[in-house]
């Protein structure tokens, strides 16, 4: 049998593993032990889960939570002769079908779904019987609600896990706090102890960490402008808001600086091609939301510019972090302002609807199913009262109920359907209300990020709950505080 490192050279290409990937990957074929692998974004995760898949005997199946992630990622792999293959819903029945078949052959090594795949009952009734190697779970932040990207489909992993016999599972993210690492392993159905977390810290000198107060929107974009004009190369600039973004976005053309806008708000077809120019360099600015960069492998990001304050750390770390991975210098700067704190907070309400939100929200799926599947979401709208048009409350509820088995089917598609009682989780105050102080917690530890005299890169280390880094004399703080200990 080949040894790793061969694997790595004949597949990849590479000549030497980096960071912890050596170790996590002996780990996991001699040992076969569970783990929990925290590393940064553009640090090679993907190679822990890969080469190992290579030297097993049985599949492996990999669950991740984009669509579009997984089909690059699937297209690069058999670029390099690795029979990996995705399923999931853009294909039809029968590619479905055939492509399963193959992995339970043993044709296909590497199977990419994403979690709503184990609803299915044609695709759960076959993997049952597969014989599976390894269960690797990208993205794996995803699992826990009391992560900064709750996927409710994502917390069903456990469940899987389960029909497929417990395989060896590795589990994978760039950001994790504490509490988010031991949530993911009770997710997965397993114990602390089962599990070992592997943490690589943020490794990345070259990224220059800024913060600054601005009052309004004039002084936003006049710090928006000296970046742009003391800085060559590509950056992306991160709004909390469409509305803003598309201000931000005119008054940036009027001066003449161009760039691309990207947002959950535009079609599919033209994201796409917004991110592929951006990735191709066609384009060297993007201003984006937050809906913007999983998944994106670009080295040569020179800033990224934060101009509304983001909902967590975890949520800026994972932004940042698509900040020069060539190792080349850039800048991560946050804008702070005191408003946009007031953004985030309403964010944070609508995504925890109350216990009364959810009582009420059932009542009139109950009572008015088939006006609700004709005439769609404004009708919920209406009946539930909302007067800002931001409000995501709704589409929050839908999914936990979705999520929980109350509902089947979608507005969408015109059949949803009620098929169980509201679950205790949605109907406990108590419960609900811990979840929105947390997110509120997490919106309190940006400004505490940004009011902090220390080490900004101490700052967020401490944050995920590592101890032992050291100040990192490439932040705004640690340039004051170098001054005034060489000024007296
Ligand atoms: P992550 O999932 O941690 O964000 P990826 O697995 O997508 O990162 O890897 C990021 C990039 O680093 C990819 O282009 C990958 O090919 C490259 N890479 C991974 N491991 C190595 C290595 N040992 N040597 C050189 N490049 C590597
Ligand atoms: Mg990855």
């Amino acid at each position: 049998m080949p040894s790793p490192k061969e694997i790595l050279k004949e597949y990849f290409n590479y000549d030497s593993f980096r960071g912890l990937q050596e170790e996590i990957i002996i780990r996991t074929i001699n040992e076969q032990k569970h783990s929990l692998v925290l590393m940064p974004t553009g640090s090679g995760k993907s190679l822990c889960y890969q080469i190992p898949a290579l030297l097993f005997d049985g599949g492996t199946i990999v669950i991740s939570p984009l669509i579009a992630l997984m089909q690059d990622q699937v297209d690069a792999l058999r670029k390099k002769n690795i029979a990996a293959a995705f399923i999931n819903s853009t294909l039809s029945k029968k590619e479905r079908e055939e492509r399963l078949e193959k992995f339970l052959n043993g044709k296909i090594k590497l199977l990419y779904v994403t979690p709503e795949r184990f609803r299915k009952s044609d695709f759960t009734a076959k993997i049952k019987n597969a014989n599976i190697s390894l269960l690797a779970v990208d993205e794996a932040h995803c699992i826990s609600e009391w992560g900064h990207d709750f996927r409710p489909d994502y917390s069903r992993i456990g469940e899987f896990r389960k029909l497929i016999g417990n395989p060896l599972t590795i589990a994978l993210t760039a950001t994790a706090t504490k509490e988010v690492q031991l949530d993911i392993i009770k997710k997965l159905g397993l114990k602390k102890d089962e599990m070992k977390i592997f943490h690589q810290g943020i490794e990345r000198p070259n990224l220059r960490l800024e913060a600054v107060d601005v009052i309004d929107e004039a002084e936003k974009f006049n710090e928006i402008k000296s970046v742009l004009d003391n800085y060559s190369g590509s950056g992306i600039i991160y709004f909390a808001l469409i509305q803003t973004l598309e201000k931000f976005s005119l008054m940036l053309r009027d001066k003449g600086y161009k760039h691309k806008i990207y947002h959950g708000k535009l079609p599919d077809k033209q994201r796409k091609q917004m991110q592929r120019d951006f990735i191709n360099g066609m384009e060297d600015l993007i201003l984006a939301t937050n809906a913007f960069g999983m998944g994106i492998d670009k080295p040569d990001i020179r800033f990224v510019i934060h101009a509304e304050v983001p909902s967590s750390i975890e949520s800026y770390y994972q932004e940042i972090g698509r900040a020069g991975r060539d190792g080349k210098d850039s800048l991560c700067k946050l804008l702070y302002s005191q408003q946009d704190l007031y953004i985030q907070m309403d964010f944070i309400k609508w995504s925890n609807p109350n216990a009364d939100f959810y009582s009420a929200l059932y009542d009139l799926i109950k009572r008015d199913i088939d006006v609700i599947n004709s005439d769609g979401f404004e009708f919920l709208r209406e009946q539930m009262n909302f007067k800002n048009r931001n409000d995501f409350r709704i589409e929050t509820a839908l999914g936990m109920l979705d999520r929980y088995g109350v509902t089947e089917g979608s507005i969408e598609n015109h059949n949803l359907n009620i098929i169980e009682k509201l679950p205790i989780e949605l109907e406990d105050e108590a419960r609900l209300n811990e979840k929105l102080l947390s997110d509120n917690k997490k919106l309190l530890s940006v400004v505490n990020y940004f009011r902090s005299e220390d080490c900004k890169r101490v700052f967020i280390s401490d944050y995920f709950g590592f101890k032992d880094e050291k100040p990192c004399h490439n932040c705004d703080n640690c340039s004051l505080n170098f001054k005034k200990e060489h000024n007296g």
